[in-house]
């Protein structure tokens, strides 16, 4: 895919008169693997809820593939191509991985895929793919109830690439994680970034130096500054917003 993926113009989204976002531009090109960090309350959680429509904006607009993505539902913007995952995964704990990819498989095939294919054996193929990226191939028949937490986050990354979306979000992966399970996420992410384009919410610098090429930080709802991780670790306002905080 060729050029922007995702365009904030002017994004402004008020609560009640605050303004969470504020005049916020941002673009990211297709294939792009991009990180955005920032202090409690920069706006980060609500710039993937104005990307997501789960809120509106109240000035400006979101471009996604070139769309304008106003007045489209959350579930109309997601069926464009945008799959997002949370902090906390969303799996179904007492079924497998294997089950709870093929799961997600089975709910986005297209209408007629469901009449007249994939093939079982497809099928198959395309969830023990899954694992192997993830690397779960090994654990793929036990209760995902009893994986790592980092295994856990993981699968939800498969179950969001299963859904064949065009953008993914990513909310803080790695919270909480080990640093042999954050290092996993990032390797895990590096491939997926190969053949997707991904936009990473994160605070644990030393994983935003092992995945991100390029960074964007974002103080009190705008855009403070971009660049590679070396750039905005050394800019003056960086230091200053991060140190104040
Ligand atoms: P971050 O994810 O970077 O910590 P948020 O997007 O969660 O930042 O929040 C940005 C600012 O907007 C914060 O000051 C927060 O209190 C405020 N905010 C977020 N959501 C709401 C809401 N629904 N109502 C009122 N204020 C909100």
């Amino acid at each position: 895919m060729n050029g922007k993926i995702l365009e904030t113009e002017n994004v402004t989204v008020s609560f009640d008169g605050f303004k969470a976002l504020r005049n916020l531009n941002f673009n990211m090109d297709a294939g792009e693997l991009r990180v955005v960090i920032g202090p409690n309350g920069a706006g980060k959680t609500t710039f993937l809820d104005v990307i997501t429509g789960k809120v509106q904006p109240t000035e400006g607009r979101v471009l996604f593939k070139g769309r304008n993505t106003k007045r489209l539902s959350e579930h109309q913007i997601a069926r464009l191509g945008i799959g997002r995952k949370f902090q906390t995964p969303r799996i179904y704990l007492n079924l497998t991985p294997w089950e709870n990819l093929e799961i997600t498989c089975n709910r986005n095939k297209n209408v007629l895929a469901t009449l007249f294919g994939n093939s079982p054996s497809e099928e198959r193929r395309t969830v023990a793919g899954l694992l192997e990226t993830i690397g779960l191939s090994a654990k793929a028949d036990i209760k995902a109830g009893l994986l790592s937490h980092g295994e856990k986050q993981r699968l939800e990354i498969g179950m969001l690439v299963a859904q064949s979306p065009d953008l993914l979000l990513v909310d803080e992966p790695v919270a909480g994680l080990t640093d042999e399970e954050t290092y996993n996420i990032g390797e895990l992410l590096l491939a997926l970034a190969q053949s997707h384009s991904i936009l990473v919410i994160e605070h644990d610098m030393e994983f935003v130096r092992q995945i991100a090429r390029k960074v964007t930080v974002l103080h009190e709802g705008s855009v403070l500054c971009e660049g590679t991780i070396e750039e905005v670790q050394n800019d003056p306002r960086v230091i200053e917003v991060y140190l104040g905080s």
